[in-house]
Order: structure tokens, then sequence, then C-alpha cells
């Protein structure tokens, strides 16, 4: 029988992106908590290693040093934009505002080994902050009073309990039942490439929408020291429809792909090909529960169009930090429910996965995608559109609104 330990605050499973986030943030509020991760880190995680504006906007607001930190990472390269294109190659770039400061930039690419690792370092040390690694939790509960966790070792208990265990989350299995497989999914390959060439010199991440992937795609992005990040994926529903081999496209991309010949000539594969999933953001699931909270991948939040979910790790790590803090602040915690996250979740990501839902939907239509792309270039409201698409989501609405698609029809400019 496992040996009961201190007793927590607050106890988060999982230590990537949204655990880290949140227990940080309980940390410097005076909560004890307690995070515990399977791994021993630096660890891989399976990744384009893109961090979005969300990302860092949310890094901003962390105790400091985190950000001035978070500057000092020579493994990181700042990106300064997209280049999409449609599946007949039509190619569109989406500068970002060039940041005053080269320091600034809007987004990052960088292995997510060093960047978790960072995170870990920045949380190592803090007052009120245990954290445990190498530890599987194999055994969680909740009742009225508390949260127990269990390892092959030891039971720790707290008053709430955080599930930041990603896409396989054992919290979510064991307190709300979820099944990845019951849900909507997104399915990747990702490998490490060095001598990949033809990278635009402001670090532009490249999503290639192709016939065979489409409404997924094949990424590549660059990193640092000649080296980048190559990937290919796409909803689990249409993988298992079409029947595709994810490695022999990813290597039919690299190796025969007339479009990408040259840029591949001299590169060389450095790392194994590697597959994971992200639970996308189509379905409501239970996200909150008796003195429990699930974020990030385990809550399901991966974008329904881009499948992109480390921003989305960040904001809920950080409305779950807020929310449990006010839960326990109480004097009586009942008084205030933990329910009041679902709230909170929706009023950050709601309207967004619900156009990003329907946009991932236009995607489908190849001939529609075409022709947008083939307009969008030569025409500069459109490239603002998309510009303002990043955060603002009636720019992005707009791309559902069948009148843009006729008045590009009948060649209008504006
Ligand atoms: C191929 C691919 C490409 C992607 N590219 C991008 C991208 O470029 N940009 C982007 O924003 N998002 C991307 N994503 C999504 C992104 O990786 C995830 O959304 C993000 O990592 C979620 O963060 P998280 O903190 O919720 O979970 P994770 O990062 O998965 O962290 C979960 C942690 O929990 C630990 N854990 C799991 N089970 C247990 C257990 N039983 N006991 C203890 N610890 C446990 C794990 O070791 C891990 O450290 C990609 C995903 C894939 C698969």
């Amino acid at each position: 029988m496992p040996e009961k330990t201190k007793h927590y605050d607050v106890i988060v499973v999982g230590a990537g992106p949204s655990g880290l986030n949140c227990a940080i943030r309980l940390a410097d509020a005076g909560l004890s908590t307690l995070v515990i991760d399977k791994a021993t880190f630096p660890r891989e995680k399976i990744c384009g290693d893109a961090l979005s504006d969300k990302v860092i906007s949310n890094i901003k607001t962390l105790p400091s040093p985190i950000y001035e930190n978070f500057h000092k990472l020579v493994e990181k390269l700042p990106c300064y934009g997209i280049k999409f294109a449609s599946p007949n190659f039509t190619e569109l770039t989406i500068p970002y505002a060039l940041a005053q400061n080269p320091d600034d930039a809007a987004g990052y690419i960088i292995p997510r080994k060093s960047f978790d690792h960072f995170m870990m370092k920045a949380a190592e040390g803090m007052n009120n902050l245990d954290l445990i690694t190498g530890a599987k939790v194999i055994h969680v509960e909740c009742n009225n009073s508390e949260c127990q966790v269990s390892t092959n070792e030891n039971t720790y208990s707290g008053e709430v309990l955080v599930g930041a265990d990603g896409a396989h989350s054992i919290t979510a299995q064991k307190l709300t039942g979820y099944r990845y497989k019951n849900h909507p999914y997104f399915i990747g390959l990702r490998a490490y490439y060095e001598n990949v060439k033809g990278f635009d010199a402001n670090n532009y991440v490249e999503i290639y929408f192709t016939r065979k992937l489409n409404p997924g795609y094949f990424w590549i992005f660059p990193l640092p020291d000649n080296q980048a990040n190559i990937g290919v994926g796409l909803p689990y529903r249409d993988y298992r429809k079409r029947a595709i081999n994810l490695k022999h496209e990813l290597e039919q991309l690299t190796n025969h792909e007339p479009f990408f010949r040259e840029r591949f000539a001299k590169s060389k594969l450095i790392s194994t090909i590697r597959g994971e999933i992200i639970p996308m953001g189509l379905q409501k699931r239970q996200i909150s529960g008796n003195r429990f909270i699930l974020t990030g991948d385990a809550a399901g939040l991966g974008d329904p169009l881009t499948a992109e979910g480390i921003g989305n790790a960040f904001i809920s790590g950080r409305l779950a930090a807020e929310t449990i803090i006010k839960f326990l602040s109480g004097k009586n915690p009942e008084e205030y429910s933990l329910k009041a996250y679902d709230e909170r979740i929706r009023q950050y990501l709601g309207k967004e996965f619900k156009l990003n839902k329907k946009l991932h939907q236009l995607t489908r239509y190849e001939q529609l995608f075409n022709f947008l792309f083939k307009r969008a270039k030569d025409n500069q409201s459109i490239i603002n559109l998309f510009l303002k698409m990043g955060n603002n989501l009636d720019a992005r609405k707009m791309l559902t609104k069948p009148s843009l698609y006729l008045r590009l029809l009948l060649g209008f400019k504006r």
C-alpha cells in the first residue's frame, strides 16, 4: 500500500505548458502546489514547435523574470509571418507587422524539448511549489472534501486537482470517463531535418494544405542552426477514410514532390519520425467537476482549424489558476464553484472555436480554397483581412460570408 504524504492546496498532474503555466501562477499566489510528471526533463514532446502570440502574450504575464529569461533562450527563432498554400500550391504570405524590437516577435519556433525545459527551470525553486518528475500517475479520485493522486510509490492529497496530462490524460479518463477515441482528434507526424533550403529571411512558418492532406497539411517550420521541424497531419476521420499512410506521405513530399524538390535536395533527416494526436475543440466536453479542472490537451482544446494547442494550453492554465485561487480564497469554497472555469473558457475560446470550426469545413471545398488564394494574392484588402485574422474574430468571420466570394468572383478589389 503506497504511503500517504503532505496535503497540498492544489495538485497539478502534468508539467507541459498548461500544467506549469497554471502551477507557477498558483504558487505565486501563495497556494501550496505540487506538480507531478511521468517524464524527467528535458524531455521530447512531439510538436511543430511553433509558439503563437497567444503564448508570448501569456508568458509576459508570468512572474518576473520569466519573460526576460525567455528572451535569453538561444534555441528559439523569432517568426515574423506565415506562408499558406492552397491545394494547387497557390501561396499566400501573411507578414506579421514587424516588431519594433526584434526581441519582441509575435511568434517563435523553439523545440519543445528546450521550451518545456525552460518552463520547468522557471518553476524550480519557486516558493510553495514542489515538483516531482519521473513519476507516472496511475490513479486519481476526487470527493466532496479532497482529491487523491497516486503514483506507484505514493499517494498525494490536495484540495483541488488540475488535470494537465495531455492528449491521453488519465485524469480526464478517471474523472469524466473520457476516451480520446470517442472524440474528434488530429493526428500528426513530426521529424527534424537539417539543411532545408528556401526559407524566408523573416523565418516564416509554412503551411501547405496539399490535395492529399487537406483539411490537414504539410508544415515546414525553420529552427536555429540550419534545422527545421517538418510534419504532416490531418483530422483522424479523414486519415481513416482515405487510408493515408502518413509516413509515406511525408517521404513523398520531401523526396519526390517537384514543388519542394530543390528545397529538400541536400537536406538530411536527423531524427526519428514520430506521431501523436491532438484532441480538437470540436465538441463540448466536461472540463471541470467536483474539485477538479482539466486544461490544455487534457480538456480537448486543440484549435479546430489548425490543431495548434500550446496557446490554448497557456490560456486554460491561466484561467484554471485564476478560478482555483478564487475558489480556495473563499471562507466557504463551495460558494464559488469550479464550474466558473467552463464559463471563462467559453468566453475566451467559444467564439473562436465556433468560427474556426466553420473555416475548417470551408477548407474542404478545394476549388473554393484555390480560388480564394488565387484572388487574394493580388488583392491587398484580402491580404489585410488575413493579417487581421490572427486575433480579430470579425476579420475571420468575413471568410465565412458568401458575399466575400461573390465580390471576388466579380473581380472587386476592395
Ligand atoms: C504533431 C504535432 C504537432 C503540433 N504542433 C503544434 C504547434 O506547432 N504549435 C502549437 O501551438 N501546438 C502544436 N501541437 C499541439 C501541442 O503540442 C499541444 O496542444 C500542447 O503540448 C498541449 O499542452 P499540454 O500542457 O496540455 O499537454 P502536454 O504538452 O502533452 O503535456 C502533458 C504532460 O503530462 C505528462 N503526463 C502525461 N500522462 C501522465 C501521467 N499519467 N502521469 C504524470 N504525468 C503525465 C506528460 O509527460 C507531459 O509532460 C502539436 C501537436 C502534435 C501532436
